[in-house]
């Protein structure tokens, strides 16, 4: 599949635009007007260094206002297009854009339009540009892409086909069922775009808020499978208006966007392999014709947490906290002293200390996806997935360019490759089996005893990488995303957002801080983030009281939890006023809904860290979302309090 960007989706100056979208990958870029209106190069330079990058000008964009209009008009709307045609003969650019006519049509007759747009593909012969028309879903007289597929159509010009964009149309919810219809060599570009579902004018919602492929609420899967039956063989390009991909590092977002695009090429693919009806796929048609579509690895979602990692330079509080949750102690790793295993369980936390001479070895991935210096404080460091098949995992990782973590191995230790994830933390795929990981020998230990697992690990995330962050989880490791909720905190509100498995054995809230300016330095050079909003570890245990009661005897510093909390607990649920009692006294928090109840206590902060703990009974399958306001509450002002 011939991939494409629009230069208008990544920030910087145009040959910036242009190197970036050749290394991350793309094939093609789409020129967008303004940006060569404002470089100082010349439009031959620009097809120069295009020919260097060997990246190819696949668009010239846009064409506005020039069907519907009056005789006088239209001729000067000709001499206009004619002008862009000389232009785009200096770039080498041999396909055009037309946007439907949003300002100045006047005639809302069709047989004007196809006129008008016959006249302008003769125009064009002479000087071998194709016209790409497009139906803007603010268009005056045209907004539906059937719309302009009947007026391509009727235009029955060689130089004259249409250009589908998926965010004109999914944003109209226009029925889908007529892109069968068109005839894949009469659409002359594809755009994609993803968006989030929202509740606004579409003109700002297309000029803001959209997002590449498999970011927001929109089945683009669906929408290129219906463009490529066509035979569509054309470049698959990415037209995505952004506030942060625009102020964003060029690169990073140039391979976000490609990482969108293989995502999605590769589960039409799939498609392909495997007929969802059972057919034998021999007889089966190929779904993409003209798409050259390339697979990736396959891998299924993770079935667990294997381990959480923190890095620490205070390993005395960080280690008393968790021996203080009921943890063990199991030893130290065998070739690398600084670091240390705890159990409860199948609850794992890895904890490497970081001293002066030692450091974490630990790299927050700046910008460009590659390391940094390394980075102090206490701070979730990465997370081991149980993945079934970790050689697959790793590979589709990288085809789809994340970062490979960089690990010192002693001959004898278990392989484990892990990739950087966008807000620097570090993504393990472990081989996952049903008995003990063996790498866990390396720490002196075999068994296991206790019940308790990893429930989930709360991540913070920057604003500008969020979204990426999104796909990140998606495309790698096959997790969903569960609808946004916006919870409110002391300083603002906080955007969560779940990542799961189908089965909930893993799950993520990735959480956006209100706060994205404070200047700290804790943590994986996402300080600023995890500060204003910390990360935590969630285990779940048995018997919440009795955890509680040892964590106390061991001098736990509890998060407190205010009284009135207790006062409105009571007035919600009609608790028995020795439980509600018992749950005060253990500073623990409870919420129940049809399903079971949750009961859960939070720890004090240490760096950007703290844990919860947490007994769920029945099938509760939330997170005590009506604690969480309360928890960022208190958090608020124990900061207060130390900053006094
Ligand atoms: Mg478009
Ligand atoms: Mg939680």
């Amino acid at each position: 599949m011939r991939t494409s960007i629009a230069t208008v989706c990544l920030s910087g100056t145009l040959e910036e635009k242009l190197r970036a979208a050749a290394r991350a990958g793309f094939d093609g870029v789409e020129i967008f007007e303004q940006d060569l209106v404002v470089s100082p190069d010349s439009p031959e330079a620009i097809a120069e260094l295009a020919r260097e990058l060997g990246i190819n000008l696949d668009l010239y964009q846009p064409f506005r206002d020039l069907e519907g209009v009056d005789e006088a008009q239209f001729k000067k709307n000709l001499a206009r297009a004619e002008a862009k045609f000389r232009l785009m003969a200096r770039l080498g650019i041999d396909t055009m854009l037309l946007c439907s006519n949003v300002s100045t049509a006047t005639i809302a007759d069709d047989g004007v339009v196809v006129q008008q747009l016959r006249r302008l593909g003769d125009l064009a012969d002479g000087y071998g540009v194709d016209i790409a028309y497009e139906a803007l879903a603010w268009g005056r007289f045209v907004s539906e892409y059937d719309h302009a597929w009947d007026l391509v159509k009727g235009a029955d010009h060689p130089r004259i086909g249409t250009c589908l964009d998926s965010f004109h149309i999914l944003s109209r919810n226009t029925d889908l069922s007529r892109i069968a219809e068109i005839s894949g060599d009469k659409i002359f570009f594809l755009q994609l775009a993803d968006a989030p579902a929202l509740t606004m004018d579409v003109l700002s919602w297309s000029r803001h808020h959209r997002v590449f492929p498999g970011e927001g609420a929109w089945d683009l899967s669906d929408f290129l499978t219906r463009v490529a039956a066509t035979g569509y063989s054309g470049p698959v390009s990415l037209e995505v208006f952004n506030d942060s991909f625009r102020q964003g590092d060029t690169n990073r977002t140039a391979v976000d966007g490609l990482r969108s695009l293989r995502w999605l090429e590769a589960s039409i693919a799939d498609q392909d392999a495997s007929p969802a009806d059972g057919s034998d796929s021999s007889s089966s048609v190929d779904p993409a014709p003209g798409l050259d579509l390339r697979p990736l690895p396959e891998v299924d979602e993770p079935h667990g947490i294997n381990y959480v990692e923190l890095s620490t330079d205070d390993l005395g509080a960080l280690t008393r906290q968790i021996h203080q949750l009921g943890f063990q102690f199991i030893g130290f790793h065998r070739s690398k002293p600084h670091v240390q295993l705890w159990l409860r369980g199948r609850a794992r936390i890895i904890v490497s200390e970081v001293t002066d001479e030692v450091g974490t070895g630990a790299t927050g991935a700046d910008e460009a996806g590659t390391t940094s210096a390394p980075v102090n404080g206490t701070f979730l460091r990465g997370i081991g997935f149980d993945v079934a098949d970790s050689r697959a995992a790793m590979e589709r990782a990288a085809l789809l360019h994340a970062v490979e973590v960089p690990r010192e191995q002693a001959h004898n230790d278990e392989v484990l490759r892990g990739v950087f994830a966008p807000d620097g933390s570090e993504v393990f795929f472990h081989q996952s089996s049903p008995t003990t990981p063996a790498w866990i020998q390396e720490f002196g230990h075999d068994h296991d005893e206790q019940v308790s697992h990893i429930d989930h690990v709360n991540l913070a995330q920057p604003s500008n990488h969020y979204d990426e962050a999104v796909l990140f989880y998606t495309s790698l490791l096959a997790l969903h995303a569960e609808p946004s909720q916006d919870v409110p905190s002391p300083s603002g509100l906080v955007r969560s957002q779940v990542m799961s498995s189908t089965d909930g054995s893993v799950r993520m809230p990735l959480n956006v801080s209100p706060q994205p300016h404070v200047e700290a330095v804790a943590g994986r050079g996402i300080g600023s983030v995890v500060e204003a909003y910390p990360e935590h570890v969630a285990v779940t245990c048995e018997d919440i009281f009795h955890t509680a009661a040892t964590a106390l005897s061991r001098g736990l510093d509890f998060l407190p939890v205010p009284q009135n909390y207790y006062e409105d607990l009571d007035s919600r649920f009609d608790l028995d006023p020795d439980f509600l009692h018992r749950l005060q006294e253990n500073h623990i928090l409870y919420d129940r809904d049809e399903r079971g109840e949750f009961l859960h206590f939070y720890t004090a902060t240490i760096g950007s860290v703290f844990f919860e703990m947490i007994e769920r009974r029945g099938d509760y399958l939330g997170f005590g979302a009506p604690d969480a306001p309360v928890r960022l509450a208190a958090q608020h002002r124990k900061n207060g309090q130390l900053s006094e």
